[in-house]
């Protein structure tokens, strides 16, 4: 699977970094993980076509990650050159019918679209992982929201996990059991932690106890980015450190 980080921001307004987005093209079909503010455009500076999704995961409701659903259901309807068929899936944790309800409630029905539109509401824990082509999704609860949780993504060549935000949680740290890549937040620096986020110490942490090949790192504060996260990182992990750009493009 082909991942880019097209967001790697986070609720902080910057020009060098987009709220969160990931988009993973797994050869059959496009998915997005969460859909922060620049997330449309994000996609198009890193050369993705935003009408090519095919589903949506969105790992919690925070409008850092969730607030451009609305600019992309109004291009899907009304910016496309010809009118969208395939289908749409969107995957969200509980209460994620309630929680799009009111979205749809709020801008009203054109957000449905002509096209065959899904919506999928995931239990906290999963029952038994979702079969799509080329690979399979799992999940488990995050520590954020009450609604968080992370994804795992199987496929041929190895898994690829993302957090969404979380501090540290063993459950995280069983999800991205030897991972290929684990895509984690790193929001803060060790000495000004914030409760529902990771800091370096906290991501080599779960990296370690999960024996991941690769950390990469994205959701990073102004706070973080001044500071050498690979070095901080590195002093608790052995495995590579990446630290995601708007755009990082990895291979999994
Ligand atoms: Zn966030
Ligand atoms: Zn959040």
């Amino acid at each position: 699977m082909e991942i880019t980080v097209v967001g790697s921001g986070t609720v902080v307004p910057r020009l060098s970094r987009r709220q969160s987005c990931v988009a993973v093209e797994t050869g059959k079909e496009t998915l997005l993980f969460d859909l922060g503010s620049g997330a449309v455009r994000g996609m198009l500076h890193a050369g993705l076509d935003p009408f090519a999704v095919d589903r949506i995961f969105f790992t919690h409701f925070h409008p850092d990650h969730t607030v451009d659903i609305v600019p992309l259901l109004f291009a899907l309807k009304y910016g496309a050159d010809q009118a969208r068929e395939r289908p749409l899936a969107l995957y969200g944790p509980e209460p994620f019918e309630s929680f799009f309800g009111s979205i749809t409630g709020a801008w009203g029905d054109w957000m449905l679209g002509d096209y065959p539109m899904q919506t999928h509401e995931l239990p906290r824990a999963c029952p038994s992982p979702l079969d799509l082509p080329d690979l399979s999704v799992s999940w488990t609860p995050a520590e954020h929201r009450p609604e968080s949780i992370a994804y795992r993504l199987e496929g041929q060549n190895g898994a690829f996990v993302y957090t969404g935000d979380t501090e540290y949680a063993e459950r995280v740290v069983e999800i991205a059991r030897g991972a290929h890549t684990l895509l984690i937040e790193c929001s803060l620096p060790d000495d000004t932690p914030a409760p529902g986020h990771l800091t370096p110490s906290g991501v080599a942490r779960i990296a370690s106890a999960a024996g991941v090949q690769r950390v990469v790192l994205t959701h990073i504060y102004p706070q973080a980015d001044a500071l050498d996260l690979v070095q901080e990182v590195g002093r608790g992990f052995d495995g590579e450190v990446i630290v995601a750009r708007d755009g990082t493009l990895l291979t999994v």
